[in-house]
């Protein structure tokens, strides 16, 4: 029996409860921490509500501040806890690390690490914090998995596989993210809108030709005819994922694409081009000092409530483009999730789903020791196979198109 500790009760820690819940024969204690304990209670009934405790457990819910370290060490004490999956806010990151450091647990989270008064760091964002620890982390014996939700994450794990099993040469890797649902709001984000509008209003860095290069949002748009969701346009982002994959694989290039619609970059313009985007505080006639992005924040719809209702698909992959035995070779992996499915079992939209259920599948496999590395690492480092094979079972199923057609993909099968 490990335990598991939970950090953050929004829409990812939702998925993630739920999933440690379906697999607490293995995985032990489920406790929930948050800022707002009544976010974590919600989460305990809806484990209840929907029947998904897999056998008669503790489940619980605790009260956290989780800057604080010396708190945070304290929970992990108190609960047992040899695993903590912090799905928190990205601003939590060092502190929540520093308590496994300091207590012995290993740790996961889903996202780098950001500092609230920065909006852009210099690539790679790992170097500024996380990868600072590392050797702490080895000196101390702690297993730390760096991004492991969807993207960054299953992609990091589909790009290594990949690399490593289709090709001689790999010149490219796009990923593209594309949701092709509809939540029928006028306007909302799928999380956080402050930590989703920062992820756009950053530089957007691409790697190419294995360099740094600094892009506007929005500059360069492509047309992908994606499995599953079809044709749209996406379009190059700045994303955690390129820089650990940029460190870990001899690929030139590498660059991310998110699908917008229209709609959405004219709204976004808008609010942009408004200010109403701003961190920075300013003074109303009043007298009254407000920040444009937090009133913005308070007015769209919280983005929990969305998952109701919400139909279509995600559909999320890696294209690699290379040589294999001195032919063109084109490979894409891929994974396609559906709303309304995910709301039906756990209560969630896609979103929180793809990005909740990786986080339990590498839980799963510190607790069996697959993935029990004793240090820090980005996914791309570790096998890939079992990864990918265990979600293949948990409601995540990866799929593959290359000259051989589409197909699921069974890791051990392919490289056999
Ligand atoms: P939410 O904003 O919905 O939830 C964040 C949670 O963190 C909230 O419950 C909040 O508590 C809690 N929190 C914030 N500050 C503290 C604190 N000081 N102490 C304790 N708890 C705190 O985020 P999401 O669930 O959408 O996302 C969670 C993480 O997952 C983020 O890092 C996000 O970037 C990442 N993500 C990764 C994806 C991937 O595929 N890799 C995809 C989507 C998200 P409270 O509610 O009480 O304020």
């Amino acid at each position: 029996k490990r335990n598991v500790l939970v950090i953050g009760a929004g829409g990812v820690a939702h998925v993630v409860a739920h999933k440690c819940a379906q697999n607490n024969k293995l995985l032990g204690d489920i406790n929930i921490a948050s800022r707002t304990v009544g976010k974590c209670e919600a989460i305990i009934d809806s484990i209840k509500e929907k029947g998904n405790l897999q056998s008669p457990g503790v489940l619980r819910a605790h009260q956290l501040d989780a800057m604080d370290i010396e708190a945070t060490k304290a929970l992990i004490r108190a609960t047992k806890s040899q695993i903590v999956i912090n799905v928190g806010s990205p601003f939590l990151n060092m502190s929540v690390l520093e308590a496994c450091i300091g207590t012995g647990a290993a740790y996961l989270d889903t996202a780098i690490h950001e500092d609230p008064s920065k909006v852009c760091e210099t690539p790679p964002w790992y170097a500024n914090y996380e990868w600072k620890r590392s050797q702490a982390c080895k000196e101390a014996g702690v297993t730390a998995v760096l991004g492991v939700g969807f993207d960054p994450g299953v992609v990091n794990a589909y790009a290594r596989f990949a690399y490593d099993n289709y090709f001689d040469q790999v010149d490219s890797i796009d990923i593209i993210d594309i949701n092709a649902g509809s939540h029928g709001r006028y306007f909302a984000t799928n999380f956080d809108p402050e930590i989703n509008f920062r992820e756009f209003t950053s530089t957007v860095w691409s790697w190419e030709n294995s360099q740094w290069k600094a892009n506007k949002m929005f500059e360069h748009g492509k047309e992908w005819d994606m499995p599953v969701t079809g044709k749209s346009m996406a379009y190059l982002t700045g994303h955690d994922e390129l820089h650990s994959l940029s460190r870990f694989l001899d690929v030139p290039n590498i660059r991310f694409w998110m699908g917008f619609g229209e709609h959405y970059i004219n709204v976004f313009n808008v609010l942009k081009n408004l200010g109403l985007l701003s961190e920075k505080p300013v003074l109303t006639a009043r007298g009254q000092e407000i920040v444009p992005l937090e009133v913005v924040k308070a007015v769209l719809p919280d983005p929990a409530s969305l998952a109701a209702g919400y139909t279509g698909k995600t559909c999320i992959g890696d294209l690699l483009k290379g040589t294999k035995d001195g032919q063109p070779k084109e490979v894409m992996i891929y994974n396609t999730c559906d709303h309304e499915e995910c709301y039906a079992e756990v209560g969630s939209q896609a979103i929180s789903y793809t990005a909740g259920v990786p986080a339990v599948a590498a839980a799963i496999l510190i607790a069996k020791g697959t993935w029990d590395s004793k240090c820090m690492v980005n996914v791309e480092e570790q096998d890939p196979a079992p990864f990918i094979a265990l979600m293949n079972n948990m409601g995540l199923v990866t799929r593959i198109k290359d000259e051989h057609g589409d197909r699921l993909l069974e890791p051990m099968r392919e490289m056999a």
